[in-house]
Order: structure tokens, then sequence, then C-alpha cells
């Protein structure tokens, strides 16, 4: 099936195709008919397969219906990855004005602060930092909320990222979706 067969907007099919995104992945085409029901996901898949795509989509097309800032957070274990995926969040909403806000460890927290008080739609971050943000940035809360996705979760679910997202958990809100995206299917995932 196509994109706009699986039931993706107008404008994200056509930034789709911009990235040259022509038909969805094995991915896209099995998460998203699910997503669009206003379910969990938990897909198998390795990076490379499209899975940024796979949860960048649904999140975006939702937050079109009723746009807010904090709407997501998507949790990544490395910096570099939640670069990519800020890039394609970026490259996939560019039309339709999603902001985003990068927040890893590395870099000046004051610089992220200051992109957080411009109330980004979607936060992408790894654990320690997020959970650095919500306790020292004034004003920064994720207790509006809409979706959460732990990317790489078979990486996010160990013991060195146990205590923040433990905290994180407790800094969101019960009533949301849930997206996690994982290489292997651990015990733990
Ligand atoms: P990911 O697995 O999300 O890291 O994506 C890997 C690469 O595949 C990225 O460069 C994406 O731009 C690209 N990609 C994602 N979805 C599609 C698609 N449906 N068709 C072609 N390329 C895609």
């Amino acid at each position: 099936k196509s994109f706009k067969e699986l039931g993706v907007i107008d404008e994200l099919v056509e930034a789709c195709a911009t990235l040259g995104w022509k038909s969805p992945s094995k991915i896209q085409a099995e998460a998203l008919p699910h997503a669009f029901q206003g379910k969990d996901l938990i897909g198998l898949a390795q990076t490379g397969s499209g899975k940024t795509g796979a949860f960048a989509i649904p999140i975006i097309q939702a937050l079109m219906e009723k746009p807010q800032a904090f709407f997501a957070c998507v949790l990544s274990p490395t910096r570099e990855l939640a670069i990519q995926i800020a890039e394609q969040f970026g490259a996939l909403g560019a039309g339709i004005g999603v902001k985003c806000a990068v927040l890893v460890g590395g870099v000046d927290m004051v610089q992220q602060s200051v992109a957080l008080g411009k109330r980004p739609h979607i936060i992408v971050a790894t654990p320690g930092r997020l959970v650095d943000h919500l306790s020292n940035t004034k004003g920064f809360s994720l207790r509006l909320l809409k979706y959460f996705v732990l990317d790489e979760a078979d990486r996010l679910l160990n013991e060195d990222f146990e205590k923040s997202l433990d905290e994180l958990l407790s800094a969101i809100p019960r009533e949301r979706r849930t997206y996690l995206f994982s290489a292997t299917m651990t015990n733990k995932v």
C-alpha cells in the first residue's frame, strides 16, 4: 500500500516524496495502521529499516490535529542517534511548522534551555540530560506529553539508564501513547 492508502495525510505524503520515500518501508507499512488506530506499538526493527518514519509520521499527524508544546518525547541511547531522529522530524515536519528540540549530553545546558523556552512540539533526548532539564529548567515539564517513544529500547533498558528512566516515567502522564522500537527482543524489552 502507498502512504496515502495507509492513511497518511497529504502534507506528509508530500514530505515523504521530498525525502525520496516513494513507498512505505516494511516497518512503516506494519506500524502505521496500528498507530493510526491509537494503539501503542512495539516494533522490532534495525537501524536503516525506516523505523524513525514509523513513529515520526503518526506523531506528526496527531500533532497536526491538536498542536501543543511538548507533545512527544523520543528517547535515544546516544547523542548521534538523537540528532538523526530530530533531523528526520525536521525534514518531515518542515512544511508544517513542527518545532523540535534536541537534549543531549556534551552540549551547553543554557543553550538547550533557551530552545525549550521556544516551546517545541517534539523533544528528542538522551535520558540523563532530559532528567537534568526536568529538574533544572524553569517552566519545562512533560505533564502534557501525549507520545513517549523509546528508540533502541534494548539499549535504553539497561542499568546505565535505569534510574533516569524511572524518573522520567514518574514525570510523564500515565495516559499517553507509548512506542517502543528495538533491534532485539530481550526479556527487558
Ligand atoms: P531509519 O531506519 O529510521 O534510521 O532510516 C534509515 C534511512 O532510510 C533514512 O535515511 C531514511 O531517510 C530512509 N527511509 C526511511 N523511510 C523510507 C522509505 N519509506 N523509503 C525510502 N527511504 C526511507
